[in-house]
């Protein structure tokens, strides 16, 4: 495969934060793919709650498939800050960096020992088997709150999984437990070490006030985190335009992602991602401009013709 050097950008469509089964997504990774390509999208970012596990299978099926895209190796860690469970995607990392992997494992014992505590504070409300059923739903892969959400909506404990987090898995509900997570900084770093961009996932979904807001993203920067994420699938326009705002006030890189977790009906891979004008796509840091995008990515996105 040829590699092109000029910025070909404008003409692909990027999706920077996706899931798969190696944690809460419901695809395999070669089923995310290949649904990525119908969807038309150039360039596609796996990013699983911290694992990295879904990337090697993900990159084998778009060689075996000679698919027209570009994976970049990603993931979403889970960290603390002021009470808040705070996602941290990082983009264009190495995954097999000692430092990664390390960190990841760290969290791997963190989130077997919540998803214990979950189970027990389930059970003492009389809902047993919840950490079988959502390890069951989990399989090979990350166990996540969100495991226990579809455990819950087979229990018909909650028509769908929005509702059973508002009843049962949100903060002060009982089956909440607090995190252990990291922290911001030690995930910023630690995605640094191992090569990567640090990008904050959806600002707007964190409940808080606009002085909160603010003063996260002043954290976050602080921390030498680079980007944060500005487009998403399912947004107020106002949200986007503010966010984009931010991004330029405290310098930061713009990202856009669907966080696809499953086929329905509101999300989907690459759907409605674009960037208000004024903002700098985190495309364009140099860690992400210097991958590769291969000559079948761009002419399948119609880029052949507008050279
Ligand atoms: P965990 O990392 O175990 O805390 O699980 C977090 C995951 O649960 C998120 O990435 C979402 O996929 C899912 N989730 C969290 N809050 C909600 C919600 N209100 N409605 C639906 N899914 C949610
Ligand atoms: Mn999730
Ligand atoms: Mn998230
Ligand atoms: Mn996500």
């Amino acid at each position: 495969m040829s590699e092109l050097s000029v910025d070909l950008s404008p003409c692909l469509l990027f999706d920077l934060h996706s899931h798969t089964t190696a944690s809460d997504g419901e695809l395999s990774p070669c089923d995310l793919v290949q649904r990525a390509v119908e969807m038309r999208v150039g360039v596609l970012a796996i990013t699983d709650h911290d694992t990295v596990a879904g990337l090697a299978t993900a990159q084998q099926a778009i060689d075996a498939l000679s698919l027209p895209l570009r994976l970049v190796a990603g993931v979403e860690i889970s960290t603390l800050w002021e009470n808040h469970e705070i996602h941290i995607v990082g983009l264009g990392l190495e995954p097999g960096h000692a430092a990664l992997t390390q960190l990841l494992e760290q969290q791997k014992i963190r989130r077997w020992q919540r998803a214990q505590a979950i189970g027990e504070r389930l059970e003492r409300a009389r809902i047993p088997g919840a950490l079988e059923g959502a390890q069951r739903l989990a399989g090979e892969g990350e166990i996540t709150r969100g495991h226990f959400a579809r455990f819950l909506v087979e229990q018909g404990k909650a028509s769908n999984v929005g509702q059973v987090f508002k009843s049962y898995l949100a903060k002060g509900k009982t089956g909440y437990v607090p995190p252990q997570w990291c922290t911001i900084a030690e995930a910023v770093d630690v995605i640094h070490h191992a090569g990567g961009v640090a990008v904050l996932a959806h600002p707007g979904r964190y409940d808080l006030s606009p002085k909160w807001l603010k003063r996260l993203l002043a954290c976050f920067v602080a921390a030498k985190g680079e980007a944060m994420e500005v487009a998403q699938c399912q947004q107020a326009p106002d949200e986007r335009t503010q966010l984009a705002r931010y991004a330029r006030d405290f310098q930061l890189y713009a990202s856009q992602g669907s966080d696809f977790h499953r086929p329905c009906a509101w999300i989907e891979l690459g759907r409605k991602l674009w960037l208000p004008a004024g903002v700098t796509p985190v495309w364009q840091h140099p860690v992400l401009a210097a991958l590769p995008l291969t000559a079948e990515s761009l002419q399948r996105n119609g880029c052949e013709e507008q050279r």
